[in-house]
């Protein structure tokens, strides 16, 4: 199960890899270990954490995709009109699909069931509700995957690559 982040020769995270491949990387010579957590794979091998790739790879932009995991994940699992956290959540068209709204990262937002039946098909505008923060499409397609990781006390070591990516 224990991932680990894979960090370009640049220290920049690049992805994340099963502990069986990145071993296969350190072994081979093709990457350097950077932390671990203390559990030894053999006497004198600790099992990888954070691992640095000792060239450089290019990596061409990804696009993520626009899901319902994915914008929950972007919103915190945060209801962007009340704040609420928890299970009951759904996501909420600022300008209603019956009017012309479209399934973008800008126009899709987390919201509380709740919320979302308040605001009914109006805009927030309309109902009087005011959005946390203007939604927006994600930047990093690496730092919005790295941090799905980071939920709770998992992965404490990738912290300090990924903060401020
Ligand atoms: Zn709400």
């Amino acid at each position: 199960m224990a991932k680990v982040l894979v960090l370009n020769a640049s220290y920049e995270p690049l992805n994340i890899t099963t502990w069986q491949r990145a071993v296969v990387l350190l072994i081979k010579g093709k990457a350097e270990q950077i932390e671990h957590n203390g559990k030894m794979l053999y006497p004198d091998f600790p099992l990888p954490t954070v691992i640095r790739l000792l060239h450089y790879i290019n990596l061409p932009y990804k696009d993520i995709p626009l899901t319902r995991r994915n914008i929950l994940h972007r919103d915190g699992h945060t209801c962007q009109y009340c704040g609420y956290t928890g299970e009951d959540l759904t996501l909420d068209h600022v300008l209603p699909r019956s009017r012309g709204g479209e399934d973008t990262w800008e126009n899709v937002v987390t919201a509380c069931v709740r919320c979302n039946v308040k605001k009914g098909n109006r805009t927030p505008q309309e109902a009087g509700m005011q959005l946390r923060k203007p939604p927006r499409r994600p930047h990093s397609s690496l730092y919005f995957e790295v941090t799905k990781y980071l939920r709770g006390d998992s992965n404490q070591e990738w912290k300090k690559y990924i903060i401020g990516s």
